[in-house]
């Protein structure tokens, strides 16, 4: 079957809470191709992870998928589906990894049983044949002895050992996609390193699709096809990897590449990007950046920019009117 596994159209997500409405994700489109890997990029608070959330329809109340967005899995519209149907699809169609293993391993269980369980869930099989796909897939993600591991409980598991176990359980079933938040955030250098290899010879030999969100750039540049930024619960950019990190085209996308620590001889000093993410309560009129954006003029300040160019769509009214760049904005702002 051709065409993309993943496509998500207009998706807004938002919480209605007693003091206002928090418009997390608003409005936000993207197509992940079979395959392929997806990274979502951004600060903390612009919407990665409640996007990742809305796609398994695991956004608790008072938050809520609003009536008019789509994410269709294949032939399916996952915003349609029942609860039981969508038990079916999560842990199955589609995974997830969190930066925190124990979010998703139960610390009183077994690691072997929790991946066990969840093959005998989705797959129908019996405690035997769980148990030998859960050993299988603890030797796939590297852990020796997996024989072994199976009785082991998360504590008795290093960090990069419990991360390798919570890959195996989201892989256990042969997802489509695989939604990896942060995985690698809260792990030592090199452990991050060990990782990030595995899932892209995983995703190799799996043929999986990946969307992989983080805020580390550099970590995004190594593993991504193609790359989304986000800012204010918004798409700001979105292109391959290689023009993003090259030849970004949105302010916000070259203030966060030139926050990044680069590997040359002598390290700079890191521009910042002025201000902080606004509240999702009350988003900026206009251009929800333009608070922090050194090129800011009237019209982005009372105008909502569209996603404008083609091969690298760029929410940014520089689109239309290049000769508003500032030479601030040039130097870091
Ligand atoms: Fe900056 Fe204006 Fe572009 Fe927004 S639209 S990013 S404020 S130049």
């Amino acid at each position: 079957m051709s065409g993309p596994i993943l496509q998500v159209e207009n998706l807004r997500t938002y919480f209605h809470t007693a003091d206002g409405l928090v418009r997390a994700v608003d409005g936000v489109s993207f197509n992940l191709g079979r395959g392929e890997t997806l990274g979502i990029v951004g600060e903390s608070g612009c919407g990665k992870s409640i996007t990742c959330l809305s796609i398994l329809r695991l956004v608790d109340p008072p938050g809520r998928i609003e009536p008019d967005s789509t994410i269709r899995l294949g032939d399916r519209e996952l915003t349609r589906l029942s609860e039981a149907a969508m038990r079916e699809v999560r842990g199955n169609a589609i995974s997830m990894i969190f930066q925190e293993p124990m979010t998703s391993l139960n610390p009183v269980w077994t690691i072997g049983g929790q991946i066990a369980e969840a093959v005998r869930l989705h797959r129908g099989v019996g405690r035997a044949e769980g148990r030998e796909r859960a050993a299988e897939m603890l030797g796939l993600v590297g852990l020796a002895n997996p024989q072994r591991r199976l009785d082991d409980y998360p504590h008795e598991l290093s960090g990069g050992m419990r991360q390798r176990a919570m890959i195996a359980m989201a892989l256990a079933c042969d997802p489509d996609v695989l939604l990896a938040d942060e995985p690698t955030t809260a792990l030592d250098v090199t452990i991050q390193a060990e990782i990030l290899d595995l899932l892209c010879e995983l995703q190799e030999r799996l043929g999986m699709a990946m969307i992989f969100v983080s805020h580390d750039l550099g970590v995004v540049a190594q593993i991504a096809d193609r790359v989304i930024v986000m800012y204010a619960g918004q798409v700001l950019e979105e292109g391959a990897t290689e023009g993003i990190f090259s030849r970004p085209r949105h302010p916000y996308t070259e203030g966060l590449l030139r926050s990044t620590p680069k590997l040359t001889a002598k390290l700079p000093r890191l521009a910042t990007i002025a201000g902080s993410v606004p509240s999702p309560k009350r988003w900026p009129a206009g251009c929800r950046f333009h608070p922090r954006c050194p090129h800011a003029w009237d019209r982005c300040r009372e105008d909502v920019p569209p996603l404008l160019a083609v091969d690298q769509p760029s929410r940014c009214w520089l689109e239309e009117e290049p000769q508003r760049r500032t030479r601030r904005g040039e130097a870091g702002g």
